[in-house]
């Protein structure tokens, strides 16, 4: 262990080589590689614990219940607990084998999703026929390539140059009818364009006939937030294909495991984490900026990564008196659009007992698995439109996920902790408010399960909900958007937040990088921006001195 250092104070506040606004896991990866760089950095944190949506606590005697994330699907593709080094700071995953399934139907059984590729055909083969099985094992050979070039991606500064260079060669000839070298090599660039950009469900309807088949992949793909009718979702229903290469991890002792190993890394590394005292003003002082918090502290740094919401960074330029014009413009173009879903954490007497599973499953049966509980696309849609005229969904669309099943210690002996996430449900209401709704809301949530596994309601100890207006009070998440802003297509990549604030950093502000998933790549627990801010100030101390 390294102790921390004690920083010199200054007429603007304690001198850091580098402060972090926001200790979400993006804000501590940001800070691990900084501080394993020999930075002397300091992460403020407005919350009384770090993490952001990558932590853990008790909610009910015993339980130990995420505050967001519960499934870890895109970090465990990425550098970075390697290079940080975090099983040596207690982190270990368990792979979620089986990593999916979709529910039975009156015709057909369960769906089920393992990492061995032969079985998930296997399944697919007894619950949509062989054409489809068939179908989905040339889908995972065309798209395994494809979702770890976005992954590559998603580990880089997002330009035009590095994107092309990722996909060189991933285009596909057999549709193409263009002749020659040169026309080819065109045609296969078009066609792979065109698929990137295509809508979810176009895929789908492309690659298989089962709607039950459609259904679940078209929810997998939902995660991020846009429906599946929207263009640009194809690569989030391509990303399956590689939970045959690495499934979905679950951190043993919750979400929040992550965040605990970081935390441990940081403070090994000589770091600090401040929790408690939100920034409240990011201001230039001549060559350093100066970050003051909400009890008066202030730090004098040559260089701030703010790693909360891009619309609270803007907040604290403004309080710092950077050009309101210019905030006021950046503000309305980016798009945190109208909610996403609601989360619902259930202590239980029992793990929900779902039907039709086939009989040569692991003993934890399909409890490691993202429960993806639709069965047919118009639920997604029908749940989709009532969002957007702000209603909530005639059936929420849910992912059950009983991971106390394969780590017991969530939950007390013969108990259980089943973590529920629900989509869509509107930030605003058209009528009344998430004091009066949330409770209905949540019972609405908890029937999709008993519909799967009759008997579920019964077994429900405790109950805590997160509706989209606690998930901005409690988190932070401004409306409501656990993806911080939009994942719409014109919002990703070097659009992401906006192409002015793409990039990292924010123009007019130099030392001021941006990171979080407000930016490249977006939402979800990939660490990826947090690890892309970091290599910006490292590279640029290495340019600079
Ligand atoms: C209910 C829920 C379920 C989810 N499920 C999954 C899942 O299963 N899998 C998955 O991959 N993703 C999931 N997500 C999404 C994912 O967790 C988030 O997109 C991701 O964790 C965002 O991380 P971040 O570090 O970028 O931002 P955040 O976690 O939002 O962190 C930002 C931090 O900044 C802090 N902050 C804000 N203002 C200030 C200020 N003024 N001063 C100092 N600090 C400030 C906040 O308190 C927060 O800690 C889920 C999210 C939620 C909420």
């Amino acid at each position: 262990m390294t102790a921390p250092r004690t920083p010199s104070a200054t007429p603007h506040g304690l001198r850091r080589d580098a402060v972090i606004v926001g200790g979400g896991h993006n804000g501590l990866i940001a800070a691990a590689y900084l501080a394993q760089a020999g930075r002397d950095v300091e992460v403020l944190e407005r919350d009384a614990i770090p993490g952001g949506a990558v932590s853990t606590v008790e909610r009910f005697p015993g339980h130990r219940i995420d505050r967001g994330s519960s499934a870890h699907l895109m970090i465990r593709h990425s550098p970075v607990l390697d290079d940080l080094d975090l099983a040596a700071h207690g982190l270990r995953y368990i792979d979620c084998d089986p990593w999916a399934f979709v529910p039975a139907t009156d015709s057909a059984p369960a769906i089920v999703f393992r990492t061995d590729l032969d079985a998930t055909c296997a399944s697919i083969e007894r619950s949509c026929g062989a054409r489809d099985a068939a179908a989905y094992r040339e889908f995972v050979a065309t798209w395994t390539p494809r979702a770890a070039a976005v992954m590559d991606a998603f580990y880089q500064p997002a330009t035009m140059g590095r994107f092309g260079r990722s996909f060189l060669g991933l285009g596909s000839t057999a549709s193409s009818a263009r002749t020659g070298v040169i026309g080819r090599r065109g045609g296969e660039m078009l066609n792979l364009t065109a698929e990137l950009m295509a809508p979810g469900d176009a895929l789908l309807d492309r690659w298989f006939d089962s709607e039950h088949l459609k259904a679940g992949l078209a929810w997998f793909g939902a995660q991020s937030g846009p429906p599946m009718s929207a263009p640009g979702t194809a690569p989030m229903i391509g990303f399956a294909a590689l939970m045959h290469r690495i499934p979905p991890g679950r951190a043993v002792g919750g979400s929040g495991a992550l965040t605990d190993a970081l935390v441990s890394r940081i403070g090994a590394d000589g770091g600090q984490i401040s929790c408690g005292d939100p920034a409240v003003s990011i201001t230039r002082c001549g060559d350093h900026w100066r970050v003051e918090t909400a009890s008066g502290d202030r730090r004098c740094t040559p260089t701030v990564i703010s790693a909360c919401h891009v619309l609270t960074t803007l907040d604290l330029l403004a309080a710092g008196g950077f050009d309101p014009a210019t905030i006021e413009r950046w503000r309305r173009d980016i798009v945190v659009g109208t909610g996403i879903g609601m989360a619902v954490r259930l202590g239980t007497t029992a793990l929900p007992e779902y039907q039709g599973l086939p009989d040569d499953l692991p003993a934890h049966g399909v409890h490691s698995a993202l429960g993806l509980l639709v069965t047919d696309r118009s639920h997604l849609v029908r749940a989709h439109s009532a969002a957007a005229v702000g209603e909530l969904p005639p059936r929420p669309a849910v992912v059950a996920m009983s991971f106390s099943a394969i780590d017991p210690g969530l939950a007390p002996e013969g108990r259980h902790a089943i973590n529920l996430w629900a989509q869509w449900h509107p930030y605003r209401l058209a009528a009344g408010d998430w004091a009066d709704a949330g409770a209905a809301a949540a019972e609405a949530v908890c029937a999709e399960v008993d519909r799967h596994a009759p008997g579920f309601a019964e077994s429900i100890d405790h109950r805590f909900v997160q509706t989209p207006a606690d998930l901005e009070e409690e988190l932070g998440m401004i409306g409501g958007n656990i993806m911080h802003v939009e994942m719409s297509i014109d919002q990703m990549f070097m659009w992401r937040p906006t192409p002015d604030l793409a990039g990292h950093r924010v123009p007019g502000a130099d030392g001021l990088f941006l990171a979080g998933a407000s930016t490249h790549p977006g939402g979800g627990v990939t660490g990826a921006s947090g690890y892309i801010a970091a290599h910006a100030v490292l590279r640029r101390r290495r340019l600079f001195g």
